[in-house]
């Protein structure tokens, strides 16, 4: 395989401590080296990137890019395809989109971009099979999905029961079965309510049925994370998304897992990379999309940002990680597990809504939505999602726009020139309803993320908190040789932030595997990317009694056939197991 030089550029990489340094990166067999020998280098690429910035590939732990979901909003807005279409190339497939692109556009547009790991933030287990379809066809990138378990009717039984070890079995087997990474709760012991047409909105109130409240689903798959030494933290999307008043609310929720101990088992996986700082993740708890999180008032009339207790709440917090959801302005696609979340802002919306209760397992959502700068509360949420970034430590903080929901992730270009140009905030906040001055402390910080920063908040902080750090977000020796060079001079004037746009918006260089993949924007290779999963081995007894409830239950209450349910790994892109036994 190829051997690779990036000579000369200016490196940025937060885990280990590289903040601005001129070296040279070797790649040898898709991985980042230590050096090349002499004779090693005479056959390498050499790629001269004297003045530019180079950071390891980028990492989206939280997006929305295959699946059910995501195509009911593409087929609910046929509007976003006719009207951009891309055209085939030579070695690329024809797409359109620019809110929920084509599966193939994704690949491209997110590569192009400098980002080459992308998570899936909301796999329905019966879907699986359908994400996995769409991960297939999407080229390039990394990718992996969280299950949705907050609602999950085996989850419940076995918790309400008391038995976290039974709960801890079907969750393993569950993960193997339909090829996914980790635990994602929505809006926990709510979306079953939903299916009554209601919700829950404490962490103490139970939910129909099964009579489990919130705070009980958040510590007992808390402890089953735990207790299986998985790879991430439980990740939360927590109850009461978009009222105003929610953030105490909030803080409550981040509460309950203050007293669980993270315990990753990774000697299935480990490959003994090494970085400065470490690249274990140190949370529990991965609270997701926080600008919805953060609602301050009591109704619309009196709404404003609470970013600063939120943040305040996360830097002194060792158990807590979160991801901003921060707004951009313009049309995007709200689309969640959470059923009754969304159901309230279809209400208040008055356009098209999808709902969709997913047998057993949980629900989903679908509203398309533009944010408008004129709009009081909207002007709010984008200041709030630019706090978030700006007053958290970034070593706790994740820089996202739950694509498409608050945003499509094409926007995270100008998102980055709000958090790195204090100009382009003040001129953005100019054309805002007054409120976003007015009701967030955004018009008094004076803050600007560094190169450093920003490859902390979309690089290493990702990379670690999601389990990755052995492979991803860093740049050190064993590390995947996914590498980033943006055409932008180290010494960068932030008050030219369309320079800053315009650099971020196209890599010079993505380097995939130690593949020079795209330049400037054009896609030169378009390779298969690998689909992580998570196959813990834990307790046969157990395993044998889990499985023979879910099959007695689809037997009484599923439409599908049990044998139909498991993702064989033939649906799967370079099927790649982070084996665990716990046994
Ligand atoms: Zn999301």
């Amino acid at each position: 395989m190829t051997k690779m030089v990036i000579k000369g550029g200016t490196v940025y990489d937060p885990l280990n401590g590289i903040d601005g340094e001129v070296m040279d990166i070797f790649i040898k067999d898709g991985k980042i080296v230590e050096n090349l020998s002499d004779g090693e280098l005479k056959d390498a690429k050499i790629l001269d990137v004297k003045g530019k910035v180079v950071m390891p590939g980028g990492v989206d732990s939280h997006t929305h890019v295959a699946g059910p979901k995501v195509n009911t909003g593409r087929v609910m807005c046929p509007e976003d395809h006719y009207k951009s279409p891309l055209k085939k190339t030579h070695n690329t497939h024809c797409g359109s989109g620019e809110i929920v692109p084509s599966t193939y556009a994704q690949g491209y547009k997110y590569s192009s971009m400098g980002y080459t790991t992308l998570f899936e933030a909301a796999v329905p287990p019966m879907l699986a099979r359908h994400t996995h379809e769409e991960f297939k066809v999407m080229p390039i990138v990394d990718k992996a999905g969280y299950l949705l378990l907050g609602s999950n009717w085996f989850v419940m039984k076995y918790l309400k029961e008391g038995n976290v070890e039974k709960a801890a079995a079907y969750v393993a087997w569950a993960l193997e079965t339909t090829k996914t990474f980790g635990i994602k709760l929505v809006n926990p012991a709510g979306v079953e309510s939903w299916a009554w047409g209601k919700n829950v909105h404490s962490l103490e109130e139970e939910n129909i049925h099964f009579g489990i409240s919130s705070g009980e689903v958040i510590r007992g798959l808390g402890a089953v994370n735990e207790m299986l030494g998985l790879p991430m933290s439980i990740h939360l999307h927590a109850n009461n998304l978009g009222h105003p008043g929610n953030w105490e609310f909030t803080i409550d929720t981040m509460d309950v897992a203050k007293n669980i101990k993270p315990a990753v088992n990774k000697q299935g996986y480990d490959n003994g990379v090494k970085t400065k700082y470490s690249h274990e993740r140190e949370q529990s708890l991965y609270m997701t999309h926080m600008q919805f999180h953060s609602f301050g008032g009591t109704s619309w009339k009196d709404f404003e940002s609470k970013a600063e207790d939120i943040s305040n709440y996360v830097n002194k917090s060792d158990h807590v990680v979160m991801d901003s959801g921060s707004v951009a302005f313009g049309k995007a696609i709200c689309m969640t597990g959470d059923g009754p979340g969304l159901y309230d802002l279809a209400v208040m919306n008055g356009q098209k809504w999808a709902n969709v209760d997913v047998e057993l397992e949980c629900g989903s959502g679908v509203v398309p939505f533009v944010y408008s700068m004129k709009n009081k509360v909207h002007s709010v949420q984008w200041a709030m999602g630019i706090e978030l970034l700006l007053l958290t430590d970034p070593r706790k903080v994740i820089m996202t726009t739950d694509n498409p929901n608050a945003g499509p992730f094409t926007k995270y270009p100008q998102l980055i020139t709000w958090l790195m140009s204090k100009k382009a905030r003040e001129d953005t906040m100019k054309l805002c309803h007054k409120w976003a001055g007015e009701r967030s402390g955004l018009a008094g910080n004076d803050k600007e993320l560094s190169l450093y920063d920003l490859a902390t908040v979309t690089r290493a902080t990702p990379a670690k908190a999601i389990g990755m750090g052995h492979r991803k977000g860093h740049l050190s020796p064993g590390a995947d040789a996914d590498i980033t060079v943006y055409d932008i001079s180290p010494d960068y004037n932030s008050s030219d932030y369309a320079a800053i746009e315009k650099a971020f918006t196209t890599a010079l260089f993505t380097i995939k595997d130690g593949e020079v993949i795209t330049k400037d924007g054009r896609i030169i290779e378009t390779p298969k990317g690998r689909t992580y999963y998570v196959d813990a081995k834990f307790n046969d007894e157990l395993r044998n009694e889990i499985v023979a409830d879910v099959q007695d239950w689809f037997r009484r209450y599923y439409t599908v056939n049990f044998s139909n349910y498991p993702v064989p790994d033939l649906y799967l892109t370079k099927p790649t197991p982070l084996n665990i036994n716990v046994r």
